[in-house]
């Protein structure tokens, strides 16, 4: 079964916003700016009045967190007997629904509200930690054998290999159509989070290794909340870094920031130790004009470019791969080179060519960029800067394409969540459109209209992205950033018309009506 994709008219809307901001850039006209607005807990106004309240009840009720732990930690152990466990068919089975329809697709959705929230009551991290440093009232246990992770492995290369690894197993594989696969892919997470903290210091896996945190990471730069200190001077003049190193109370931080230098979400898991340690009471959630970091405070590294622009060629890949065309054309390339079976090779082929010609042709955009400004600018230094533009570009089409799946694929959740082993029960056959279609959440229309929204900001905040990061490196922008430009339309371009396609359902429909054995 599809999805019906995006009508005409709000993709001719969105490519005539999209050709008008581009004008302005070239133009060099000045770009309508986003209010930049930090809420301090001291300076409480009205309309941030619910979120004062929240961040309050978070930093004097730490038993909220241990709840909301305690509820995902269930559901994951849930997932994981169900899989193992129940109906082989995915849309009658609680762990893939879980799993693909409602987690995967409600996270990236979350990140455009709370940033990297999630990571907070994360049940893989949670329950590394209940086994290797459980605490117990006031007893900590530390079973950790707390060495330094070796020099190669401090990076996001390792992240960047598990995320293209796991987008082979999820598309390739087709982990996401088998609830035992997703059983074992999720106790395989537990595991390595539990190996990661048995071994190293701190939480390594979080750091370095987990693929979900740092995609999380990278789409938090454009999210409307962060972790700061209240007073930077506060910060400037403190010898004793509780934020870093923790108290006796309250652990260190579990990826190494300090706070007084953050300019950057990336790397931070939203654990709320800094808030709890600082005994300024200077750390706190503050609200903040979304996108800032990555127009202007994230700092360029090599590494981290590479995982950004590889998030934007995966999240392109996710979108062909559920286009009418795309079994048919794997199916006729695969008898071209005598692929057979799961056609593992030829889908392997896919995936690759799909990072090779995006990487290859941002490559070209910089370089001609780089020549055109006539400026001494390293390659390697345009790269790593102009390469933000890919995150809202990526973070964009992902939610749209992920607002779609959620919507319409968790119609009938319900039904699963009541019999989650999905035991005696068949598929029915087909399902009913119009019954999916009369229980959605939001109306179609509000779907349309949301999805051309985000694409619409998605490609405004690259537009100053690219203004900005060009300025400060090429000091003037208008034509000679054009290469770029160009880039940035075929890409969001491409989004679009996939987003007006029919879209493939991720593992089918789930409001069939049960059938008794
Ligand atoms: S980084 Fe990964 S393992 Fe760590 S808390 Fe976030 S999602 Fe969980
Ligand atoms: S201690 Fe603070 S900065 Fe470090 S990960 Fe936790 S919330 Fe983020």
């Amino acid at each position: 079964m599809t999805h019906p994709g995006l009508p005409e008219f709000w993709g001719m809307i969105v490519l005539g916003v999209m050709l008008v901001l581009s004008l302005l850039l070239v133009l060099n006209i000045k770009l309508p700016e986003i209010k930049t607005n930090k809420v301090k807990t001291s300076k409480v106004k009205n309309n941030y009045r619910i979120f004062i309240l929240l961040v309050s009840a978070f930093k004097q009720n730490r038993w909220i967190l241990m709840i909301l732990k305690l509820i995902t930690v269930t559901m994951f152990l849930l997932v994981i007997y169900a899989g193992l466990m129940g109906t082989p068919i995915p849309e009658r089975n609680v762990a893939t629904v879980m799993i693909w329809n409602i987690w995967w697709a409600g996270l990236i959705i979350s990140i455009f509200f709370l940033g990297s929230a999630w990571c907070a009551i994360c049940p893989w991290d949670t329950l590394a930690s209940w086994h290797v440093k459980p605490k117990l009232w006031l007893l900590k246990l530390n079973n950790s054998l707390e060495l330094t992770p070796p020099k190669w492995m401090r990076s996001v290369w390792p992240a960047l290999i598990m995320f293209i690894g796991l987008t082979w197993l999820e598309l390739g594989y087709g982990i996401t159509t088998s609830p035992y696969a997703t059983a074992l892919l999720s106790l395989v997470m537990v595991l390595m989070a539990v190996s990661f903290m048995a071994l190293y210091k701190n939480k390594a896996f979080c750091h370095y290794v987990c693929p979900v945190g740092r995609t999380i990471g990278f789409y938090s730069q454009l999210a409307p909340v962060e972790i700061r200190p209240l007073n930077q001077n506060t910060c400037d003049e403190c010898k004793t870094l509780e934020c870093f190193n923790g108290t006796d109370r309250v652990d260190a931080c579990p990826t190494q920031l300090v706070m007084g230098r953050l300019t950057q979400n990336t790397y931070c898991t939203s654990c709320g130790n800094c808030v709890q340690s600082c005994p300024d009471n200077n750390v706190s959630w503050r609200l903040r004009a979304p996108s800032q970091e990555a127009i202007e405070s994230a700092r360029p590294h090599w590494d981290e470019a590479w995982f950004m622009l590889v998030l934007l060629t995966l999240t392109s890949f996710h979108g062909i791969t559920m286009m009418e065309f795309w079994e048919e054309g794997l199916r006729g390339f695969a008898q071209v080179i005598g692929d057979s079976g799961q056609l593992l090779v030829s889908f392997t082929m896919g995936l690759i060519l799909s990072m090779l010609i995006p990487v290859s042709l941002y490559a070209l955009v910089v370089e001609l960029t780089r020549r055109l400004s006539k400026q001494k600018v390293e390659f390697k230094k345009l790269f790593t800067s102009l390469v933000f533009v890919s995150l809202p570009l990526a973070f964009s089409y992902h939610l749209a394409h992920n607002l779609n799946h959620m919507i319409r694929e968790s119609v009938g959740a319900s039904q699963v969540f009541l019999n989650p082993l999905g035991t005696s029960v068949t598929y029915s056959g087909v399902a009913d459109e119009l019954l999916i279609k009369n229980s959605m959440l939001l109306s179609e229309n509000t779907i349309f209209a949301l999805q051309a929204l985000l694409m619409i900001f998605g490609f405004w905040i690259a537009i100053k992205v690219l203004k900005r990061r060009s300025a400060l490196l090429l000091s003037q922008t208008g034509l000679n950033v054009l290469p770029v430009l160009l880039f940035m339309l075929a890409v969001n371009g491409f989004h679009l018309w996939m987003l007006m396609q029919p879209m493939v359902m991720r593992i089918g429909a789930l409001c069939v009506v049960p059938t008794a054995l």
